[in-house]
């Protein structure tokens, strides 16, 4: 995602403005909780692009209520039979209370041994379970990172892992750094990848245009597929607003 967007809010709904070469506005809603963006053609009034969207304000609530009433994952206890997700695939939760540290091990393909001290709260167990996803994205991202930066022909300076609760990534085009959604540690790889991309082609591209678009489909022809498939799994339990 742009870092430095342009933005509108009515009757307190956020919407992202997008300036572009096109001959009409357009208002769009995108998963998976509803963001709404706006595109404009690239000179239009800040008056006039305003009264468009409150006279769109029905359409948009609507549209929003329909994105909240989507699936959701739902708020996690920390159980033993719990499903948990890593890297696409589900395992069934098994909590250990043990004498040592606390640590997570994947035994098997459906089990996901959580080590903890007797008597830890679900917040400790919260808490092991992060950072165990932290480290598992973080050995993860450099061979994907450095692959694409080969294949686009750019350059991060740096890149991070972080809890974000809108969006699946971002990009700091002046700083060339990028971070990572904590959250695509659960996600299929190829999801991770898709992110990685969009993010190093702001690095050719601020803007998401139709020079932006070019990119993806030139380094990532199935972006779209990655994107919906992103999309459509269950959204964590934060509120998202990608
Ligand atoms: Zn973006």
């Amino acid at each position: 995602m742009n870092t430095k967007q342009e933005s509108l809010k009515i009757a307190n709904v956020e919407i992202d403005i997008v300036r572009k070469d096109i001959k009409n506005m357009h208002l769009a809603v995108y998963p998976p909780n509803g963001k709404i963006r706006l595109s404009v053609p690239s000179k239009t009034d800040e008056e006039v692009l305003r009264l468009f969207a409150i006279s769109k304000l029905g359409w948009i609530k609507k549209h929003v209520k329909n994105f909240q009433a989507q699936p959701r994952e739902s708020i996690r206890t920390y159980v033993s039979g719990e499903s948990h997700y890593f890297q696409g695939k589900r395992y069934i939760l098994n909590v250990i209370e043990h004498q040592g540290k606390s640590k997570v091990s994947i035994r098997g393909t459906k089990c996901l041994d959580l080590y903890v001290r007797r008597g830890s709260t679900r917040e400790d167990k919260a808490k092991v379970l992060k950072e165990w996803y932290r480290r598992k994205l973080k050995k993860q991202l450099p061979d994907i990172i450095s692959k694409w930066e080969k294949e686009i022909g750019v350059k991060a300076s740096d890149w991070g892992v972080r809890q974000m609760k809108t969006k699946w990534g971002a990009c700091n085009i002046e700083e060339k750094r990028i971070w990572l959604n904590l959250e695509l540690s659960k996600k299929p790889t190829i999801c991770l990848e898709y992110i990685v991309v969009h993010e190093l082609v702001h690095l050719l591209e601020r803007h998401h245009n139709d020079r932006f678009i070019q990119y993806m489909d030139t380094f990532m022809p199935k972006w779209r597929l990655y994107r919906n498939q992103l999309n459509s799994l269950p959204v964590v339990h934060n509120d998202w607003g990608y």
